[in-house]
């Protein structure tokens, strides 16, 4: 079955890029007004490295600016800001961003949202899950954040808020087991996607970062081919340090999707680029807000195209 159904909403990625836009695109702009020399390139690189983009990236989109500059002294702004659009959309769109699509006989489709604490996992579960199904699609979600109590009711309030069927443990039970029970669950009652919550774990925590391998598992064992995506939840605003979160995590549990969150409260959007440079792993979804439909499915040209609309 194929999940390729959501549209990116340009106006809700427009609003959430709008400090990385006047901090980056505008900024920018101003730059190329100028005439290049080696300061105008020093602050370029500058501008780059503080927007997130990593160091990589910064200087080899310099780089290429210097070489367009020397071997075409009289281009214009307008050259100089399509040679950055074009480079930055080949890296993002390098890999692709949609779900998985599995056979009809496998459904259903089993996602499993994994991360430290606070960066937005249950949020986007429950995004997730409220865009299946508006989309029509049968959805449960699995409640395997047992740690807390809190954390099971949170979800609980979302999922009756986003309409779809919710399978919890007890507080401190198995959350290998509760992972286990919703998947089963849903594959009795012929879902299309069974959603599972995880506990946050820090990435630097061996014994917890086991515990999410024997969950995957679980989900393995119930489905019979699942979890078909296991969905890592980055805070877009802790920076640099969201890669090694993500590298940490792919080693224990192979991440197939990263989602960005929080990406409205940051001037450093710069750090999707950075991310998939690094990782090679898909950006896959992009939060931008609070709200139940602050959930945009990631599409580079609209990512690109709003970073520059400045100009
Ligand atoms: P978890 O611990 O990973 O499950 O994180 P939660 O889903 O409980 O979210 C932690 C906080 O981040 C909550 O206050 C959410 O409302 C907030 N949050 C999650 N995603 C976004 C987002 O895309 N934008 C903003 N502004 N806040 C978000
Ligand atoms: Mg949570």
């Amino acid at each position: 079955m194929v999940f390729q159904f959501f549209k990116s909403s340009y106006a809700k990625v427009k609003s959430a890029l709008s400090r990385t836009r006047s901090f980056f695109g505008e900024t920018l702009g101003h730059l190329f007004q100028r005439p290049i020399n080696e300061e105008t390139l020093e602050q370029l690189e500058k501008l780059l490295y503080e927007a997130d983009f990593g160091v990589k990236t910064a200087q080899e989109l310099t780089e290429k600016i210097r070489k367009l500059h020397r071997t075409n002294p009289s281009s214009q702004t307008g050259d100089y800001l399509k040679l950055l659009r074009d480079d930055l959309t080949t890296i993002l769109t390098q890999y692709p961003s949609e779900l998985v699509s599995i056979p009809q006989e496998q459904l259903p489709l089993v996602i499993l949202v994994v991360g430290v604490n606070g960066n937005g996992k249950t949020t986007t579960l429950a995004k997730l899950a409220n865009m299946f199904h508006l989309s029509g699609k049968k959805t449960l979600v699995g409640a395997a954040d047992t740690f807390r109590a809190a954390a099971i009711e949170q979800l609980d309030t979302w999922a009756k808020r986003a309409n779809v069927d919710i399978v919890k443990g007890m507080p401190n039970s198995d959350p290998a087991a509760v992972a286990f029970d919703a998947v089963y669950a849903g594959k009795s009652r012929g879902c299309d996607v069974v959603l599972v919550d995880t506990a946050g774990r820090l990435h630097n925590k061996i014994p917890l970062m086991q515990e999410l391998a024997k969950i995957c598992r679980s989900c393995q064992k119930a489905s019979g081919s699942g979890p078909h995506e296991t969905l890592l939840v980055l805070d877009a605003t802790t920076g640099q340090n969201a890669i090694e979160q993500a590298k940490q995590f792919h080693k224990f549990t192979p991440i197939t999707g990263l989602v960005l969150t929080k990406l409205d409260g940051t001037a450093k959007g710069g750090i999707i680029v950075a991310i998939q440079r690094e990782l090679a792993i898909p950006v896959k979804f992009i939060g931008t807000g609070e709200g139940l439909d602050d959930l945009q499915p990631f599409d580079a040209k609209s990512f690109v195209d709003n970073l520059f609309e400045a100009n």
